[in-house]
């Protein structure tokens, strides 16, 4: 097995249009489990651990660029406040030693359904820069995962960074998992209050081939929320309202039976997830008038 150790992001790009085949590697903690299980033997791996440009992150136009290579322990510490709900589903990851070597841009490379980023990120605005050597562009999260750990990245490409939206109103994560830490999700539901367009932004984990969104749940939302002209008034979120968000969120899952746990688990879990999510959320909304 080849091992290419590129240490720019040029290099990189250009190491990765040499060998389409090559491996990426951030944190590894992905990639090593399936090679030292035997579950892959690629003909070369790709470190990216000294290409310092995908370590770093930034505030552009009132963005934020995150690079590929930030870890999750890095989004906690010095993210929380920017992008507290990608932050609460990095809290979630793993373990400590997890979290200091996980990236979100190998969340994305795996592009796993039970991946906790992707509800976080999925809920806000949020696009994935990716490059090669003949150039960059950005994929909103919709478009970026194709199938079941599948995204949309070509042979030659790399995923360079994540922008992000800070959010204008709460945002919310929630995991049910076997047991409390380390535990990849049973279900999971990210969710994001966008006041200042009264709209409202989900992300669904582990409960169908792909992270997808809810959209049907949250035009819903947004538009009973308007009505009642509760995004003026903050006022208490009616009960029927958000039992009604959870079953639209629901109904947009397509969960399988899994040794985690079952399709049916995992379509009531959401409901109450969403509910609960919603529910908080709309009282730290309440809160912070
Ligand atoms: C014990 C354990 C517990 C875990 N718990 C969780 C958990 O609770 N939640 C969770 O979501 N995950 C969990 N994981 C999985 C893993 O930690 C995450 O998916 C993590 O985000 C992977 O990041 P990484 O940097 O280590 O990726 P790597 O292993 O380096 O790479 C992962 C994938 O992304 C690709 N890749 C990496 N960087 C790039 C890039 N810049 N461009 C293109 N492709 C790239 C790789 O080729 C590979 O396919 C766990 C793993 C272990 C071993």
């Amino acid at each position: 097995m080849e091992f290419l150790q590129p240490g720019s992001w040029s290099e990189a790009l250009a190491a990765k249009a040499e060998y389409p085949d090559a491996v990426p590697l951030c944190g590894g903690t992905d990639v090593m489990v399936e090679i030292n299980f035997d579950r892959r033997r690629p003909p070369a791996l790709l470190d990216l651990t000294r290409v310092p440009e995908l370590a770093a992150w930034a505030s552009e136009d009132g963005r934020v660029r995150l690079g590929a290579g930030v870890t999750y322990t890095r989004v906690i510490d010095e993210l929380g406040a920017v992008l507290p709900g990608l932050a609460m589903a990095s809290r979630t990851v793993g373990s400590p030693q997890i979290r200091n070597r996980g990236t979100v841009g190998g969340n994305l490379g795996a592009a796993s359904p039970a991946g906790d980023s992707h509800p976080a990120l999925l809920a806000t605005d949020c696009e994935v820069e990716v490059a090669s050597t003949t150039g960059s562009r950005r994929i909103p999260t919709d478009d970026f995962y194709t199938g079941v750990k599948r995204n949309a990245l070509a042979p030659d490409e790399l995923i360079a960074a994540i922008w992000i939206t800070p959010p204008s109103g709460p945002q919310q994560f929630c995991k049910i998992g076997t047991r409390n830490a380390m535990v990849i999700a049973v279900t999971a539901f990210g969710l994001a209050l966008h006041p200042d367009r009264e709209q409202v932004g989900t992300g669904i984990g582990s409960a169908a081939p792909t992270p997808r969104r809810a959209p049907d749940a949250e035009q819903f939302a947004a538009q009973a929320l308007a009505e009642a002209g509760l995004w003026h008034s903050r006022g208490p979120l009616p009960q029927t309202l958000a039992v009604e968000f959870g079953n639209r969120v629901r109904a947009a899952a397509s969960p399988i039976d899994d040794v985690r746990g079952s399709a049916a688990y995992r379509l009531h879990s959401l409901s109450v997830l969403a509910r609960r999510a919603l529910t908080w959320a709309w009282d730290d909304y309440r809160k912070a008038a």
